[in-house]
């Protein structure tokens, strides 16, 4: 097994994968995973995007490694437990990937700050894009070493001390210089890829094609319960708590807490129903399976598609900032619901229309409201400026009541 016992060695590694990364057209970020002696368990990069379509809005490298750890011990293998883990990242882990790897516990060796996404956008470990209970645990298990040298790149040691089977704990300029480019000659165009979408008056409703539609059936395919309810646009009513409630006790079978997510479209029909494969992954959250779920349908319609037909694809499945998603429960401030705030971040990726400013609601909440808006407005800002995260709670009395029953 490849080992990296310097710091170096280990960022290298996840550099390459970065590189491979910014070929397949995605953002360049790559990640290594490593045990407590330095053994390489897997090498990953992003897979945001493939063939130029949005793939999975969730395939960060780190979110992919945690998940494939926690896949690889659900088949039995023994893996250690995951304090004695640690993940070695090219670029500084969004909310999204900082929320998955708190909930896991593992360690984290962070190469390039990123000001925008970064969970230590401001660059000094105080780690206050968090919720304050979470902010001790990344301050000893998130690790920023030192890169030695003149230029900008160079930064002092920032956060937890490197694991101990680390000899040399520092990144050499050139590397942290190439993890950040790497990433910098990505980010506008990948994020440019989430606006190919057109805009909310140029959308069909797919409720008005026949059954036999191939978009119709990929639909139900992924979601047998697809355009079986409809509510005026954005306003999920009682009707809809049957739906929430079915897929929370299966949230629940699978060891969640009873977690339910539902994507609207633009035209009030029910998409998605989604719960957490809680026992697969312990972030394999509702919200992360339904958004995954969602870009992979339009995705597996797309892929190799005419351009005629990718753009009816657009119009029948619009992107997700034009419908609604439904929480059964609002975000909490845990770590999870953190993952949760910064994939729903990192599927929008960009401003919410200004026609649908309640895209995220929820029916019970978690936090109230002032709170809620308080831990979202201390988030980086990509989250609290250019998209403007803001859930709020759904508006029909009926349906709290319902899901409160
Ligand atoms: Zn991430």
């Amino acid at each position: 097994m490849k080992k990296a016992i310097d710091v170096q060695a280990a960022v290298a590694i996840a550099s390459l994968e970065a590189i491979a990364a910014k070929t397949q057209g995605t953002f360049g970020v790559g990640g290594v995973m490593l045990d407590s002696f330095g053994s390489v368990l897997q090498a990953v990069h992003n897979n945001v995007i493939r063939n130029g379509l949005v793939y999975d809005p969730t395939a960060h490298g780190e979110r992919q490694l945690i998940d494939w750890y926690y896949a690889q011990s659900a088949k039995g293998r023994a893996l250690p437990p995951p304090h004695e883990i640690t993940i070695v990242t090219s670029l500084d882990p969004c909310c999204m990937c900082a929320g998955a790897i708190l909930a896991g516990g593992f360690n984290v060796v962070v190469a390039a700050n990123d000001r925008q996404a970064g969970v230590n956008h401001e660059g000094d470990g105080s780690f206050t894009a968090l919720p304050e209970g979470l902010r001790e645990q990344a301050r000893a298990t998130f690790a920023y070493p030192a890169v030695l040298g003149s230029s900008s790149y160079a930064r002092t040691a920032i956060g937890a001390t490197p694991p101990p089977f680390f000899i040399g704990k520092t990144i050499a300029e050139p590397t942290q210089a190439l993890c950040s480019l790497v990433f910098e000659a990505t980010a506008e165009s990948v994020t440019g890829l989430f606006d190919a979408d057109p805009p909310r008056e140029q959308l069909r409703d797919p409720g008005t094609l026949p059954p036999e539609h191939p978009i119709v059936r990929a639909l139900k395919r992924t979601c047998p319960d697809a355009l079986t309810y409809r509510c005026t646009p954005q306003r999920p009513d009682a009707g809809l708590a049957p739906y929430l409630q079915h897929a929370a006790r299966r949230d629940r079978a699978q060891g969640g807490p009873g977690d339910a997510v539902v994507l609207l479209d633009a035209f009030g029909n029910l998409l998605l129903r989604c719960h957490g494969q809680r026992s697969q992954s312990a972030i394999r959250t509702a919200f992360m399976e339904c958004t995954r779920a969602y870009a992979q349908l339009r995705y597996k319609l797309m892929e190799g598609a005419t351009p005629a037909q990718q753009d009816e694809v657009r119009q029948y499945l619009g992107h997700p900032r034009d419908g609604t998603f439904v929480f059964a429960q609002g975000p909490g401030d845990d770590a999870a619901g953190f993952m949760n705030l910064g994939a729903y971040g990192s599927t929008m990726e960009g401003p919410l229309p200004a026609h649908n400013p309640a895209q995220f609601q929820y029916v019970l909440p978690a936090l109230d409201e002032a709170r809620l808006a308080e831990l979202c407005a201390d988030m980086p800002p990509l989250y609290r400026q250019r998209i403007g995260t803001r859930p709020m709670q759904v508006r029909d009395a009926a349906l709290v009541a319902a899901l409160r029953a």
